[in-house]
């Protein structure tokens, strides 16, 4: 059918693109229909967390991205607490501060390269499914909505989603802070390459460095509501500023100021038959903590391989999309709201309190390290069914593997499930190189161990098991590979 498209992406932010490049890189047919006319010049996140940083890593683009940011190794807390995320696991023991610009440029660039389309200037104005697909309904620049035809579609078009509206799903939650005031300014007497965050009488400010000399300030002030077209007064700011942090550290020169608010609110369902929700369009919640656009590429990475393999016919495996992410989408709503309303305490008492607690839990290891692994998305597993591999639904370390790539997040770039074994088996790589060819990377450790391990292409632990006996562990993984990655091809026999 002509203009017949195997996927629609509903928006270009940086959830649309992570999804766009994977599902390119697997030769799938993919068009991003953004409304925006061109590239976004919006930087709205900034906090690029060590998890995200290991998803951009595994598809090769981590590099392009560290080169324009600030690594934060320290984020300083209300109170004097100091969180050290400097001894996180892993080759990013920090937190990347650059504009979210960059991250969608450095992920447009790969997404095109890769093959897929973006058509800017297209507005979504609705869809309509059935049993073999879905019609996308948008605008482009030059004529009325037209409808196209899609295997699935997947609705990463932000907080005011209309693919949620045309599924009709709702979109509980409240209103989480107004009059949030957002400006890019100089500083006379910087806080150092630290995140410098307090709250104090009504109060909240944040200052992070962007490494040109310029830092994103964000403030607001509990007393105040203000539209968001009330344009941001610099003296209100700085005496806000004063207010939270003691200081406004000689506040100058804004280049660019904003002002918004933003809510508390999940859909309940992250999927209608071929139609799915990811990022924003998911899930939303105040800026505190950093963690939105994080959530969403991790949204992403969750997806674009069980939609590959629903293109293959294997539609088994995209229901985990739901099981696993909900639940992280939820845990960031309950931290991020946690954190705003520790920040929004007003009463003396309780706020001496809330540092006490935050002073107690940054300064005892075990704690602290839990809260790092927490807020940098290292700490993420997913539930694994009782009786499984103890490293079954968690995050694999990038471990070195024995002949090249050399190590297990190069091997992920190839968007395939990896079989990490313990030692060379030739009946187990027939497995991966015949029964399942191109649907599974077969790799050696590097190091001395007794588990064989098979690995998500989003770097999560599918299966692993410490079987030694050779008859047992082949068993063992073809029922592993047949269960993840379909079933195996039928191999002639040699005539
Ligand atoms: C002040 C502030 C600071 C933040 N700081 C951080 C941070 O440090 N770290 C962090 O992780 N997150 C942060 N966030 C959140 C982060 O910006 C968002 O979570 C992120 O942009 C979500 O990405 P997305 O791709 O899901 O949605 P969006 O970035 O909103 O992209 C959606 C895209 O869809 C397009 N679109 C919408 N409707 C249609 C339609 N009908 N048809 C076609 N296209 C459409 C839009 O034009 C847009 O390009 C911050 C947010 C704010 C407001």
């Amino acid at each position: 059918m002509p203009g017949e498209t195997n996927i629609v992406l509903v928006g270009a932010g940086p959830t649309g693109l992570l999804l766009a490049g994977d599902l390119a890189a697997a030769g799938l047919d993919v068009t991003v229909l953004e409304r925006r006319a061109d590239e976004s010049n919006l930087t709205r996140a900034f906090a690029v967390h060590a998890r995200t940083l290991e998803l951009l890593d595994m598809r090769g683009v981590a590099g392009e991205l560290l080169a324009t940011g600030t690594k934060v190794p320290l984020l300083r807390l209300p109170g004097g607490a100091r969180l050290d995320l400097s001894r996180l696991p892993g080759h990013f023991p920090y937190v990347l501060i650059t504009p979210q610009y960059e991250t969608e440029r450095v992920l447009t660039d790969r997404a095109l390269a890769a093959g897929a389309r973006i058509e800017y200037g297209t507005r979504v104005t609705g869809l309509r499914q059935d049993d073999d697909g879905v019609t996308v309904y948008a605008a482009g620049r030059d004529g009325p909505a037209r409808g196209r035809r899609a295997a699935y579609v997947v609705g990463a078009d932000g907080a005011h989603s209309t693919v949620r509206d045309a599924l009709g799903l709702p979109f509980p939650g409240r209103a989480a802070v107004r009059s949030v005031m957002l400006a890019d300014v100089r500083l006379t007497d910087p806080p150092g390459d630290v995140l410098a965050v307090g709250a104090a009488r009504g109060a909240f400010g944040f200052l992070a460095p962007f490494g040109d000399g310029r830092h994103r300030a964000i403030a607001w002030n509990d007393d105040a509501d203000l539209d968001d077209d009330v344009p941001v007064d610099v003296d209100d700011l700085r005496a806000t500023l004063r207010r939270a942090l003691g200081t406004d550290h000689g506040l100058h020169d804004p280049s660019w100021t904003s002002r918004f608010h933003s809510d508390e609110r999940q859909v309940p369902r992250y999927r209608v038959h071929r139609v799915f929700l990811a990022g924003d369009a998911a899930h939303v919640h105040s800026p505190v903590g950093g963690q939105g656009m994080n959530v969403g590429l991790q949204d992403a990475a969750n997806l674009s391989w069980r939609l590959v393999a629903a293109a293959r016919g294997d539609t088994g495996l995209l229901d985990g999309y739901q099981r696993e992410r909900h639940p992280v989408g939820r845990a960031v709503l309950l931290g991020s709201g946690a954190m705003l309303r520790g920040a929004r305490l007003r009463a003396a008492p309780l706020r001496a309190a809330r540092d006490a607690l935050l002073r107690a839990v940054t300064g005892t290891p075990p704690l602290a390290r839990r809260v790092a692994r927490a807020v940098s998305g290292i700490g993420i597993a997913y539930d694994a069914p009782r009786g499984s591999h103890r490293l079954t639904g968690r995050r694999a370390p990038d471990v070195a593997l024995d002949g090249p790539p050399g190590r297990l997040f190069a091997a992920l770039r190839e968007g395939r499930f990896v079989l990490v074994v313990a030692a060379d088996d030739p009946a187990v790589t027939y497995l991966a190189t015949r029964l399942w060819a191109g649907r599974v990377h077969c790799a050696v450790a590097g190091a001395a161990t007794r588990t064989t391990a098979l690995v998500r292409p989003d770097g999560y632990v599918a299966w692993a098991t410490d079987a030694t006996a050779p008859e047992h562990r082949a068993a063992e993984i073809r029922a592993a590979l047949t269960r993840w990655c379909g079933p195996p091809v039928h191999v002639r026999p040699a005539a």
